[in-house]
């Protein structure tokens, strides 16, 4: 079944906070927050029934939403989580929807919205604070943001925090392991956010730190091996990129040369890129890789399209075609190899945990969900289990612990670090029509850049950069003759989640350094600019 091993491997193996997803735009924080406290937290919607979960969590919490939870049509929460006895924390709406449960009449609308920070004092009961504020007694800085509140206490609970605004800034049921926080502790704005969260899955619910890359390097070997079988054999298209580099590592640490990766030379890969993910993959990872140049392939078929969407489509297809049939190759030759005897069965993908958030997170009563797979088109009987089964192995993780996996298995720090690169390649990186000419100078001078951004020591500050080549020509003078050439664009940008970006400060000596080499060093080229368009409205790719 899509993507189980890499799932089931994590919250079988590690204890497990449930965070149910009531459509916040925080909400995949509280996840992120529980694993940096290495604390494995899985995220599914609020809509999940809890019989059909296929682990048992240590706690669970509900998170915030925009909804409010006495109107007609809000996203309720599955009753029996009152039955499962595990601890559970709402947040916000989540904390809302607890008390709700309990008596409809439990909230109300508030008389004005509270949006910003708030300060917030844990309160004495007989003398102590409640175990979810140990540790942080103070008065802390929180932020807040809802329009509704409790009316009253719900049966059977009592306040544990208070703020100036919110008498019930935080509450907790007196004999059972239930709490509400009317603030968000998984922001950043809030102060010892953190401490608060880690009192409760650690402190409450009892879980072990045990969430870091070298465990599960060891869990999730074991569980490949147990999916895959003494005799199974696993097929990947890898790029050169993080995650199919890690994820092919991961592979190999597993099964050996069971695992069968293949890279295609689209043509349209950067300069002498294709030798280099060989020499990393094959040489120094021992991957059994399989290189297919298809080049004069793609760059024939690219002739002629102008159009951005086009080229993304016919290099989507063509990837296809020439993968399927390596596929057919390699299955023929791995059927009759007698040191590795199984057929293929599996088909491997590097898919990452926002993917896989993305697919879950709760979007609204009327929503249909939608699921993604990371690698766009893949051969039918590739991604819909038919004829062959889908493993995900890095399917619980974040990129960067994609990226400290990546350190675990000994992959070098540059590859490891390495910026993300568009499926198309350079493709998109060349406005209009793609001609070798073009993909030469493309290369060219995105080797300069790169090379001086390394050179600069300032690579790892960048999210993403590359050079582009506008083919619009514009007029110089070089050598006291005019000349007629192409503009090449520099585009550098930082992010965090590549949905909004902001173009990397270079100093200007810099620029000028790579300008000069650019335009001496690349033949038909005549200007540089620097593109220092923000995304929003910009895109990080050009096309
Ligand atoms: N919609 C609810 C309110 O306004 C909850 C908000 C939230 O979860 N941040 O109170």
């Amino acid at each position: 079944m899509a993507g189980e091993p890499g799932e089931a491997m994590a919250h079988s193996a590690f204890d497990t906070i449930l965070v149910l997803d009531f459509g916040s735009q925080y909400t995949h924080l509280i996840t992120r927050r529980l694993r940096e406290l290495n604390v494995f937290s899985e995220m599914l919607p609020c809509t999940q029934k809890l019989s059909e979960l296929k682990f048992t969590p240590k706690g669970i919490i509900l998170s915030g939403g925009p909804y409010s939870v006495y109107e007609e049509g809000s996203p309720h929460v599955d009753p029996a989580i009152f039955d499962l006895n595990v601890p559970i924390l709402g947040i916000c709406y989540g904390m809302q929807e607890l008390a709700y449960r309990l008596n409809p009449d439990n909230v109300i609308a508030g008389t004005h919205r509270e949006y910003g920070h708030a300060m917030l004092k844990a309160r004495s009961i007989d003398n102590h604070v409640d175990r979810l504020f140990e540790g942080i007694e103070e008065s802390m800085r929180v932020w807040m943001s809802h329009g509704d509140k409790l009316a009253k206490l719900p049966e059977g609970f009592h306040t544990v925090a208070t703020s100036d605004n919110s008498e019930y800034a935080a509450i907790g049921h007196a004999s059972k392991p239930i709490y509400g926080l009317q603030f968000h502790p998984e922001v950043t704005h809030t102060q010892n956010g953190t401490a608060l969260l880690k009192n409760f899955a650690v402190g409450i619910c009892g879980c072990k730190q045990e969430w870091t890359m070298q465990k599960f390097l060891e869990e999730a070997v074991a569980q490949i091996r147990h999916t895959v079988g003494e005799k199974g054999q696993v097929l990947a298209a890898v790029s050169g990129g993080v995650d199919s580099t890690v994820a092919a590592k991961l592979m190999k640490e597993a099964i050996g040369s069971r695992f069968w990766a293949v890279l295609v030379n689209n043509g349209v890969m950067r300069l002498n890129e294709c030798e280099q993910v060989q020499k990393d993959l094959s040489e120094a990872l021992g991957i059994n890789l399989t290189v297919v140049d298809a080049s004069q392939r793609f760059l024939d078929g690219l002739k002629g399209i102008d159009d951005p969407e086009k080229k993304r489509k016919f290099i989507g297809g063509k990837f296809i075609d020439i993968f399927e049939e390596e596929a057919v190759k390699i299955e023929e030759a791995a059927a009759h190899d007698p040191t590795k005897a199984g057929k293929i069965e599996f088909f491997m993908q590097g898919t990452l945990y926002p993917d896989v958030i993305e697919s879950l997170s709760f979007k609204g009563p009327s929503a249909t969900i939608k699921t993604h797979h990371n690698v766009g088109g893949l051969p039918a009987r590739m991604a819909n289990g038919q004829g062959l089964k889908l493993i995900e192995p890095l399917r619980s993780l974040y990129k960067d612990e994609v990226r400290a996996l990546g350190r675990a298995l000994g992959i070098r720090e540059e590859l490891v670090m390495r910026h993300p690169f568009p499926g198309p390649g350079i493709a998109v990186r060349i406005l209009g029509e793609v001609t070798p000419e073009k993909v030469e100078i493309a290369r060219q001078a995105d080797h300069i850049f790169i090379s001086e951004i390394r050179k600069a020591g300032i690579y790892d500050q960048i999210s993403q950069a590359y050079a582009a080549v506008d083919p619009s020509r514009a007029v110089g003078v070089m050598g006291d003759k005019r000349v007629y050439g192409y503009i090449i664009v520099l585009r550098a940008v930082t992010t965090t989640d590549y949905m909004t970006a902001e173009a990397f400060n270079f100093p200007w000596d810099f620029l000028q350094r790579v300008m000069n080499r650019i335009v001496n060093e690349v033949h038909g080229v005549c200007r540089v600019v620097y593109d220092v368009t923000s995304k929003p409205p910009g895109t990080i790719e050009l096309e």
